[in-house]
């Protein structure tokens, strides 16, 4: 179906001229708008499988899949029927569902620390509303954060390191005044020493400490067994509400999240929230953040936290979601899609050694990260440090190769069950011819 190749783009630069005379920049959520590696973005006519076709008629492996939600592959036919049959009952009703309880039940029996969950309609909304749910329960203001970790974009949460542990964050959005982001400290990842001096000076008025477990939002770092361990140590010692924000990593690194994977390695790991979003919807606007029982009862209507949806548990993205966490939990799946991955992040390691090109990647489950840099950086200063001009020009190639990946450095990617052994070989040809270029 590639007859042309995949550098034709008259339709999707005419679509994206007349998107920006009525959507700012054309694009309805940033990183679309390839600002960072420069071109024309493709605009998506359909999709299928492992992958999607663009404007102009020209099929790409789809190595973003909505920015992680579709760990199945695009239109699985056992999701297609479920919201299909969903649809024909009614698009939302406002009011209770028996499949908004199935999927609370769902989640929550997949996940050791929930024993509830609220469902909500996006991460950013997920997030947002753990916190102010962490602070009502706590009495306490303060949030702690970490630097290139992203959870969604409330106000406090647009927030930079500040110039010291004494002082809290700076906004890094426009329209956010200082007294919003006033309570927000921002520290650097997998910092042990500074964690603790952070602990000492705030701890005992901090609400909650949030922290992309395996951060997907600066390529893809992971904290160390170490310092997550540390912040568990120090959030128990100071009451604060340790936040897994798995809005990327539920249900998408392990069938229980990457707590599951932090478990492993500290017997009996536990944090005390949990943020979730996009596989659990499957495609559909739906997310949730849940917790245990003496926190998740201090919201509305039980408790004094206030929170709300029109559209939270809608049926037909909760159709959606079951549909996508009954062929997850199919045993094998996390091996089969975790070997998946690797093969093709070990293949193109090897193929960027032979060529002599600095590359270094890590991946869990369905999501991967890789780096031009020799070694794997452990925080956001070490992941600065990529040659972004030869990302965007491996992006390009790898563009014009039928291959779609992420069009920014910062992004972790993601596979899908339904990308096969010959899907990655096409991909690994692709980054090789690349390798040998440059
Ligand atoms: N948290 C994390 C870890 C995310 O990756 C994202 C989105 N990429 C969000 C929160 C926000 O989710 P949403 O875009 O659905 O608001």
């Amino acid at each position: 179906e590639n007859p042309v190749g995949h550098s034709e783009t008259s339709r999707s630069q005419a679509l994206f001229e007349r998107a920006k005379k009525r959507i700012p920049g054309g694009v309805n959520s940033p990183v679309r708008a390839f600002k960072a590696v420069g071109g024309t973005p493709r605009f998506v006519q359909r999709a299928q499988g492992a992958y999607f076709w663009d404007a102009d008629g020209q099929r790409f492996i789809d190595y973003i899949g909505s920015w992680g939600p579709m760990i199945l592959g695009h239109g699985h036919p056992a999701v297609i029927e479920a919201v299909q049959k969903a649809m024909l009952e009614g698009f939302s009703y406002g009011a209770p569902t028996e499949r908004e309880v199935e999927l609370a039940e769902q989640i929550v029996e997949r996940v050791p620390s929930l024993d509830m969950v609220r469902l909500v309609s996006s991460g950013t909304e997920a997030a947002m509303s753990a916190i102010r749910l962490a602070r009502g329960a706590t009495g306490r203001s303060k949030i702690i954060k970490f630097e290139g970790c992203y959870h969604g974009h409330a106000d406090a949460l647009l927030v930079k390191a500040g110039s010291g542990l004494a002082t809290f964050g700076n906004a890094t959005s426009a329209g956010v005044p200082p007294e919003v982001v006033q309570h927000t400290l921002v520290l650097e990842y997998n910092n042990i020493v500074e964690l603790e001096e952070a602990f000492s000076l705030h701890g005992s008025s901090t609400a909650c400490l949030m922290i992309e477990p395996i951060c997907g939002n600066m390529n893809f770092v992971r904290a160390s067994v170490l310092f997550m361990k540390r912040c568990r140590e120090l959030c128990t010692q100071y009451g604060v509400l340790f936040i897994f924000d798995e809005v990327m990593t539920g249900f998408r690194v392990a069938l229980g999240g990457a707590q599951s994977v932090y478990a492993k390695s500290i017997p009996g790991f536990k944090p005390d929230m949990t943020v979730m979003g996009k596989v659990i919807g499957g495609g559909m606007p739906l997310a949730a953040f849940g917790g245990t029982r003496d926190v998740m009862e201090q919201l509305a209507p039980l408790g004094g936290v206030y929170q709300a949806g029109t559209l939270s548990g809608n049926p037909i993205a909760t159709a959606c979601g079951l549909a996508t966490l009954h062929e997850l939990s199919k045993p094998g799946f996390y091996e089969a899609l975790g070997a998946r991955t690797q093969s093709l992040m070990t293949g193109m390691s090897a193929a960027a050694a032979k060529a002599g090109v600095p590359f270094s990647t890590d991946s869990e489950g369905g999501m991967m990260g890789f780096f031009l840099l020799d070694k794997l950086p452990h925080n956001y200063a070490a992941v600065m440090k990529t040659d972004s001009a030869l990302f965007n020009r491996f992006f390009h190639s790898m563009l014009a190769q039928g291959i779609y990946l992420a069009p920014a450095l910062f992004e972790a990617g993601f596979v899908s069950a339904a990308h096969t052994a010959e899907d990655v070989e096409i991909t690994l040809a692709a980054a090789t011819k690349f390798f040998a270029e440059i």
